[in-house]
């Protein structure tokens, strides 16, 4: 066969100078995370197909319709991971982690697939940057997890970006809360869109998340989960609001923002962004507490809570910027001719191991094309070598950016540089 292979659709490949915004996205995470304590955890792209079935949820759109799954040869169901919380409990559990410390705090970041229609800010594979606290069921740590956020769009100088939140209650009192809703829903019913009549049989609260128009409208009248709240899921709502205000973290409260997962007990929190670049896809990350998924997993009854940032949808939004976070290289070498190559080619290996950021064309060619090579590349100085160079030992330091050239002697270049 022959002919242009192209990438998987809704799978993209990200090239320089984008990279630079992500690895800027990246370091930031890793630096501000550690100030909190968060330690990074990796873990296998792919899992057990049942891992996602039975946290994430069978009737939920990401397990049910968005999931790539196969089988390997040998016979074994398994799934690229569409989130990142199960394969963190999964570790959690199966390295017996919470008999080694009371409290747990984790971090990853990483691809995650989905098999969704695409859009701006939606694709088929994503990144995700997600923390897990396990062991602790107080407000003090859900507030530690938004707080981490609302530091991390600060560092990343984000604004007008919102945090939405609810509470979803727990076993005690959301089954009231539901059979409320399905009552409501069912008188509703054709006007509810074909997924959403399908929803009510299976999974009503997944309703409340649909984005067509019609749905919305019913939605907005259905019942308030905050009505339903038992006397220590309303405590522990009360105590997260307290603590955001301590903070001075803003906040609005969203009864109808239940996301799309099973597994969240009480509190729910979205960040929403209001940002062209985004489109529809203004949910930048969002998390919750689930005390009961460790369990449910097989582990020990822990409680945890977690959140996870869209990496794609954080750098768009910071795409007009791509410029600020390329690291130019601080010294370009042009070579007038074969002598000054062959000695420069060391000169530069040398800077090179003395922390310096060089570049040189190892073309060669005319002064004249690598000067213009050394333009495109934005670095600070030029240094040409030849002749004249070579025997004296000296040469000149051109500032790129307009400026008097500094003379300085070939073996203190790097000395020279570090200083400006
Ligand atoms: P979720 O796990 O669905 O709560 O998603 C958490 C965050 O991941 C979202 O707020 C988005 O920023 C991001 N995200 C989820 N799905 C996609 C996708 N298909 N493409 C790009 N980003 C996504």
């Amino acid at each position: 066969m022959s002919g242009k292979v192209s990438g998987v659709k809704g799978m993209n490949d990200l090239l320089p100078p984008d990279s630079s915004v992500w690895q800027h996205v990246e370091q930031t995470v890793r630096e501000l995370f550690a100030r909190f304590g968060y330690q990074e955890v990796r873990t296998p792209v792919v899992e057990d197909t049942a891992l996602f079935v039975r946290s994430v949820g069978e009737a939920t759109d990401i397990v049910g319709k968005e999931m790539y799954t196969f089988e390997d040869k040998g016979g074994r169901s398994l799934s690229l991971r569409p989130e990142g919380t199960a394969p963190a409990a999964r570790a959690y559990i199966e390295h017996a982690v919470a008999n080694q410390e009371p409290v747990t705090r984790w971090f990853y970041m990483g691809p995650m697939f989905r098999y969704e229609r695409m859009k701006t800010g939606r694709y088929r594979q994503f990144h995700q940057i997600g923390a897990e606290a396990y062991g602790a069921s107080e407000a003090a740590q859900d507030v530690e997890l938004m707080d981490m956020v609302v530091q991390l769009l600060e560092a990343l100088e984000l604004k007008d970006i919102s945090l939405n939140l609810n509470s979803l209650g727990d076993e005690t009192c959301r089954p009231a809360y539901q059979e409320q809703l399905v009552a409501y829903l069912q008188a509703h019913r054709d006007e509810l869109c074909a997924d959403c009549q399908a929803r009510l049989e299976r999974n009503p609260l997944r309703v409340l998340d649909c984005k067509n128009e019609r749905c919305q409208a019913v939605v907005a009248a259905s019942p308030d989960i905050q009505t339903f709240l038992c006397e220590p899921c309303r405590a522990h709502f009360d105590e997260v609001k307290r603590k955001l205000d301590l903070l001075g973290i803003h906040y609005v409260v969203n009864p109808r923002m239940v996301r799309g997962l099973d597994y969240y007990t009480r509190t729910a929190f979205e960040f929403i962004a209001s940002h062209p670049a985004l489109g529809t896809a203004s949910t930048v990350g969002g998390g919750g507490r689930y005390d009961r998924l460790v369990k449910q997993l097989g582990g020990p009854d822990v409680p945890a809570v977690g959140v996870a940032l869209g990496l794609e949808r954080l750098c768009l939004l910071l795409a007009s910027e791509a410029g600020r976070y390329a690291a130019p290289p601080d010294l370009f070498v042009a070579f007038a001719d074969a002598a000054a190559a062959e000695q420069g080619f060391v000169l530069v290996s040398r800077l090179r191991k003395a922390g310096l950021r060089v570049e040189f064309d190892p073309r060669g060619g005319s002064l004249k094309s690598q000067m213009k090579r050394a333009d495109r590349t934005h670095a600070r100085y030029a240094l040409v070598l030849g002749e004249n160079e070579l025997a004296s030992g000296k040469g000149q330091l051109k500032p790129m950016q307009g400026g008097e050239p500094i003379p300085v002697a070939l073996d203190e270049v790097a000395a020279a540089l570090v200083t400006r």
